[in-house]
């Protein structure tokens, strides 16, 4: 049924997975006749009531949730100013039977809830709504994957590709794999002729995404060669898409990466020098209860053999305090690591626990006022590393590939070297979002770096 003028628009919290989930959900909309209001200025737009808002929500840590929820709560206001609004909840959080039962109780004003594995269903779902319907459907993950949906792009010039969905691992703190289901992995050939399709409508770097992208090609059948595809080949395969400038990907798991695929970045000159490795904490007896598979040596011994073969390589990562346990001294290990490792940049997250996971259920979780004094702690020396590792680049000349004005300062243009550093330099008409120039770094912070083109 085709629908005329309607206005839509989709909002997606979390993480690089949701925003793609987004624009899937944008191009489902759209091709159900919605104006869907482009992604990039989606935020509250108070003088437009839409006719339907889609929430994509995120559960890994509870302010994410509470945060979901606050943004749905306050729909309830606009819904009184157009009852004929539809609101939608999919992704992660509704994914916990638990927070469903919330929504479908305390929450009456939202009229449609489904989850992260029948988002191709939205179209069928939605029928159903506009004829009265409240619907609330959530599935398990299927075994079969769902390919050629329509998108709307949040941009031209680069693009998130899925290549696996899911996770196996278990880490003791983490709702991915209740909520996402297990580790699944798209076809190569349905990959490469993605990336071939947003290359011809203009895209110039693609990043590679899955919870656990070396784990990559689990399970699927031998290629007609013989051979079993892994994150490895599948490199070495997008390398050879011509048009293409630059390959990212994340997030990639310490324990599964191989001499092979450090052999594969290295060798392929489109993949970018950066690697997003989750360290997560600097103490062994914290990894082991976190179920993450590697100690510290193994991690930083990792490091050495991606450094000597890729020395221009920069390395970013995960880091948590206050898991259940974590003693001062534990926590002192993770300063460590943080100067060790001479990270790039990290993220840095105050353990939350998430219902259902082992480590929510372990006895000994850490005071928040001692939580509160480690991240701070552990900000500043993560800072005072990636301001000291960024000082380096001053003098030196970096590539860069042009995203566009920046939004803080429409006289500088904003955009990325190869190791995934943000560079402002001087506006010049002309510039397109994708086109790659290069820039003389003459001033370099813990976040950014300026300087001018060369
Ligand atoms: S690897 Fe661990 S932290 Fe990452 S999604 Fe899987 S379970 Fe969660």
């Amino acid at each position: 049924m085709q629908r005329t003028c309607k206005k839509a628009r989709v909002v997606a919290f979390g993480c690089q997975m949701n925003e793609r989930d987004a624009e899937t959900i944008a191009g489902l909309l759209a091709a159900c006749g919605y104006e869907v209001t482009p992604l990039e200025s989606q935020e509250g737009d108070e003088r437009t009531v839409p006719d339907l808002v889609v929430f994509i929500t995120c559960c890994v840590r509870e302010n994410a949730e509470n945060r979901a929820l606050g943004n749905v709560a306050e729909m309830k206001r606009l819904k009184e100013r157009n009852p004929g609004m539809i609101i939608g909840i999919a992704g992660c959080m509704v994914q916990q039977e638990g927070i469903r039962e919330h929504i479908v109780k305390r929450m009456p004003w939202v009229d449609l809830v489904f989850g992260t594995h029948n988002i191709h269903n939205l179209p069928a779902l939605l029928s159903r709504v506009e004829m009265g319907e409240r619907v609330i459907e959530v599935l398990e993950a299927p075994d079969e994957m769902v390919e050629d949906l329509p998108a709307i792009r949040a941009y031209r010039h680069k693009a998130f590709v899925n290549i696996t969905f899911g996770c196996d691992n278990y880490c003791t703190y983490c709702i991915v794999p209740y909520v996402r289901g297990r580790e699944r992995s798209r076809a190569v050939d349905d990959i490469l002729s993605e990336i071939r399709q947003l290359v011809a409508d203009g895209c110039r770097e693609v990043t590679l995404l899955g919870q656990n992208v070396n784990a990559y090609g689990k399970g699927l059948p031998p290629l007609p060669d013989g051979t079993q595809p892994n994150f490895a080949t599948l490199l070495r395969a997008v390398n050879e898409i011509d048009g293409l400038h630059r390959i990212r990907f994340t997030t990639s798991h310490p324990r599964d990466f191989t001499s092979e695929m450090i052999e594969a970045i290295a060798g392929s000159q489109r993949v970018c020098r950066h690697l997003h490795l989750p360290l997560q904490a600097g103490s062994d007896r914290v990894l082991a209860r976190m179920g993450r598979g590697y100690t510290l040596h193994r991690y930083l011994e990792l490091l050495r053999e991606v450094r000597e073969s890729m020395p221009d390589v920069a390395i970013t990562t995960d880091l948590m305090v206050g898991f259940p346990g974590e003693t001062e001294e534990d926590f002192q290990c993770t300063l460590k690591a943080v100067e060790a490792a001479r990270f790039d940049a990290a993220f840095t997250f105050v353990y939350s626990p998430r219902r259902g996971t082992r480590a929510a259920d372990m006895p000994d979780q850490v005071d928040e006022d001692v939580k509160g004094d480690r991240i701070r702690r552990l900000i500043e020396v993560v800072n005072n590393v990636a301001g000291s590792v960024n000082q380096e680049l001053v003098g030196t000349v970096q590539e860069v590939m042009v995203d566009g004005l920046s939004e803080r300062d429409p006289s500088m243009m904003a955009g990325k070297t190869r190791q995934n550093k943000t560079v402002h330099w001087p506006a010049r008409p002309g510039l397109e979002p994708g086109q790659l120039v290069n820039v003389m770094i003459q001033q370099a912070g813990a976040f950014t770096l300026r300087g001018v083109e060369s």
